[in-house]
């Protein structure tokens, strides 16, 4: 904040004019911190401070899918604030900055006011306010003669893909109404958050997000993973990072971070290994190498629970060459160091500590498949597969669903539909629901998303407030906040045990919002008899009771906050007893919602039979070689004509805004860009040296330009990224009415590269090769 105050009139000005002399998508705004940020504040000025009876609830924080226990105090009804619920086993009592942001999420002045009906076509169309009731008619009117026509050409699309119930409830409705199209989506700044499910997919045949058991390891290396920055469970993983770091028996845990980039995640660590861009598998490999080399893998798991360690000879006398000849020959340090930039001892120093500090843990970076495949193998090297301190497999929880099968389809694999909606005469989806996705805003391939809504005739957007993709639909039915409106969500801990957490209403709607899922209900209802008897429910909050049942059925856990003597409960429970604190069924419920959710503290480890699910049974090595086999990797070369510098792109995605798909939040926009820059903007990281041979300092505007297309971003020289790699955000350039998002900084996903791993289908990466010059 100091920093802002400081703002010099004059370069903001400047700024501001080179903004708008530009023809770059449109006019970009650079704007005064303390302007805006006392803009929103000021809202605030003419509603006096209350003064009344407080309340403190226990809920959920829904901002991602970490879900972290909150505790809301309001009074006089109104929300005052957000502190973490330290009786909550993922997050005990932390909370990120986009956690306590949930305050101005739900006070925004800009979120809708109530349903929204487009009126007009093309550039004469408007916004009008509706009724409720007159919304509901109209969209059960269209989706009840859409049923009896064409069932199949509905399509929900659902981003923020999640274990809550929000997810099962809305691929419920689809089910009942007869429609396979149920779409959970990741969108072009979550897409990489699969890859890790790819890698253990294809190495174990396990569907399943694994658990880092960070705060039981004696090793954590990390192959750029932004494990402290945006990871699915940041808060988890800070609250491992400390116990792993505090005087335990086994000793302090290191933490080595290898990486292009000195990130957050770099800069909490023991050591920072700089490598070349993209190279981070490789380098596995090679510490694969030494370990082989010296022996010091685990035996007993590779041989036992590994296939394809050895070469193997098939019944026509061909030899298959297994991991350990290919890591043998084609990885030994010295090549490994050409093509990563690590010294040989260096590479040998790390494998040896490595192995020798077991438990160890390591953790892929989560943009590439192709890396996640050569982390994991040293995960199964090292048998730190589903063992104290390695990598766990959190099992199901068990929660009453009433004949409930997940149906859903994962998006961001396969976009087929968008062509198919293209090149179809007549769109084959007549009618979409979109509800926590803006793809308009995020996705790679937004010119398709943009084709294929104009071809679909009706669109129902649940945003609760007007985002680029939204504001192309027909309708907007507004969806109340998750500190409105219900819900509840499995989680796994760090530990591999599971959580359930609960959301619940702890402020009346804010505005004539409805929850989504009530919505639903309604629209259910009125369908026809037999979709209705599917629910049968008054509002989903009678659903999340149905789950609990589930919970007290199984007769295992209790409420969050009360401990367990671990070792005879887990005698007891596995003789089939279960440790009733609680009375009947409707105690049971109460217990659990008021104390914010349902914990299981105890993880079986072993169990390999559970966690690998290979034909074969065993975990499969060769993977990891096959995804690095003619693997190209960017070139990044000098052109002598042009003499201009090619740099490999990241993308990071800070923890304050790479979540929102709209920001539109003062306070995290300088949360973030306090660190970096004097402004609002889209901020560049280049390595010093570079920045001076190409004669940019600190805050000049550059054109940031790939062959996607270009942006604008404000230069960061640093010390701290590799030469041939350039680092920008994700989270700003949104061009809707937000006031404090519209136009600010540079939307990311105009010039990331929509290429696929042609196995996984997953966008890669690190396949955008960019050009820098002067504004
Ligand atoms: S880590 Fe996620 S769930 Fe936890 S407080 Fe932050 S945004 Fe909310």
């Amino acid at each position: 904040m100091k920093k802002h105050r400081n703002i010099k009139r004059r370069s903001f000005l400047k700024a501001s004019g080179a903004a708008s002399a530009t023809a770059l998508g449109g006019c970009q705004k650079i704007k005064n911190v303390n302007k805006g940020i006392h803009e929103f504040l000021n809202r605030f000025e003419e509603v006096p401070v209350p003064h009344g009876i407080e309340t403190w609830k226990t809920t959920t924080c829904n901002l991602c899918s970490s879900s972290c226990g909150i505790r809301a105090r309001t009074i006089d009804g109104r929300l005052v604030s957000i502190e973490g619920n330290s009786a909550h086993p993922v997050n005990r009592g932390g909370i990120c900055p986009r956690g306590v942001n949930g305050l101005h999420i739900l006070y925004n002045p800009n979120r809708l006011s109530g349903p929204m009906k487009k009126t007009g076509s093309g550039d004469s169309s408007k916004w009008e306010r509706i009724s409720w009731d007159d919304a509901m008619k109209a969209v059960t009117g269209n989706l009840k003669s859409l049923r009896t026509q064409s069932p199949q050409s509905l399509m929900f699309l659902h981003g923020k893909p999640s274990t809550s119930l929000e997810v099962s409830f809305a691929d419920r409705f689809m089910q009942a109404y007869g429609s396979p199209n149920y779409i959970c989506y990741m969108d072009g700044h979550d897409y990489y958050d699969s890859s890790m499910l790819d890698a253990i997919y294809l190495m174990q045949g396990i569907n399943a997000a694994p658990s880092y058991d960070i705060g039981n390891s004696n090793f954590v290396l990390s192959f750029n993973t932004d494990i402290f920055e945006s990871h699915e469970n940041l808060m988890q993983s800070l609250k491992a990072y400390g116990q792993a770091h505090s005087e335990r028996p086994s000793g302090r845990c290191r933490f080595v971070h290898v990486g292009p980039r000195l990130s957050a995640s770099a800069s909490t660590a023991d050591k920072w290994i700089p490598v070349r861009p993209g190279t981070e598998g490789v380098l596995a490999l090679g510490v694969a190498h030494v370990i082989i080399r010296e022996d010091l893998y685990d035996y007993n798991f590779v041989n036992i629970n590994c296939s394809g360690f050895e070469d193997r000879t098939d019944e026509s006398g061909k030899t298959e060459r297994g991991f350990k000849s290919v890591v043998m020959s084609e990885y030994a340090p010295s090549d490994v160091s050409n093509m990563t930039g690590v010294k040989v001892e260096e590479i040998i120093r790390l494998a040896r500590d490595f192995a020798s500090s077991r438990p160890a843990l390591a953790v892929g970076n989560r943009t590439q498949t192709r890396i996640q495949l050569a982390v994991h193998s040293l995960n199964a090297l090292l048998g730190s597969i589903n063992t104290k301190g390695g990598i766990l497999f959190p099992p199901d929880i068990v929660l009453k669903k009433e004949g409930e099968k997940s149906s859903s389809i994962y998006g961001e694999n396969n976009t087929d539909f968008l062509s198919k909606i293209i090149s179809s005469p007549e769109s084959p989806v007549k009618a979409l629901f979109i509800k926590n996705a803006n793809p308009i805003y995020s996705s790679l391939e937004s010119a398709l998303w943009r084709k294929a809504l104009d071809k679909i005739p009706f669109k129902v957007s649940f945003s609760g407030i007007m985002d680029e993709t939204s504001s192309l639909c027909d309708m907007i039915l507004p969806d109340c906040t998750y500190l409105e409106k219900w819900n509840g969500s499995a989680v796994a801990t760090s530990e591999g045990y599971q959580v359930f957490s609960i959301s619940r209403p702890v402020v009346e709607p804010v505005v004539e919002c409805k929850a989504s899922e009530d919505v639903l209900l309604n629209i259910a209802s009125g369908l026809s008899p037999e979709v209705a008897i599917n629910f049968h429910w008054k509002s989903f909050s009678d659903y999340v009771e149905l789950a609990i049942e589930g919970l007290f059925e199984a007769g295992r856990g209790s409420r969050l906050g009360e401990e367990f003597e671990g070792t005879w409960v887990r005698l007891l429970e596995k003789a089939g007893w279960r440790i009733p604190s609680e009375g009947g069924l409707d105690e049971f419920k109460k217990t659990i919602i008021d104390a914010g959710g349902w914990w299981d503290p105890i993880y079986y480890y072993g169990e390999l039979s559970r966690v690998i699910l290979k034909p074969t049974g065993k975990f499969e090595l060769m993977p990891a070689i096959k995804s690095m086999t003619n693997y190209s990797f960017p070139e990044l070369t000098e052109t002598d004509e042009t003499r201009e510098q090619y740099f490999a792109l990241h993308v990071s995605k800070p923890a304050s805004l790479a979540a929102l798909t709209n920001p539109n939040s003062p306070w995290m926009l300088d949360n973030i860009t306090s660190v970096l820059t004097d402004r609002w903007n889209t901020w560049i990281e280049i390595n010093e040296e570079i920045a001076k041979k190409l004669g940019f300092k600190r805050g000049d505007e550059v054109i940031v330009e790939s062959d996607k297309g270009k942006i604008r971003a404000e230069v960061t020289p640093t010390k701290s990224i590799h030469p041939e790699f350039v680092s920008i955000p994700a989270g700003m350039g949104h061009v809707i009415p937000g006031e404090w998002s519209n136009g600010i900084g540079s939307n990311a996903a105009d010039i990331m590269s929509a290429v696929r791993d042609p196995v996984t289908g997953i966008f890669l990466a690190d396949k955008t090769k960019v050009k820098i010059y002067k504004a």
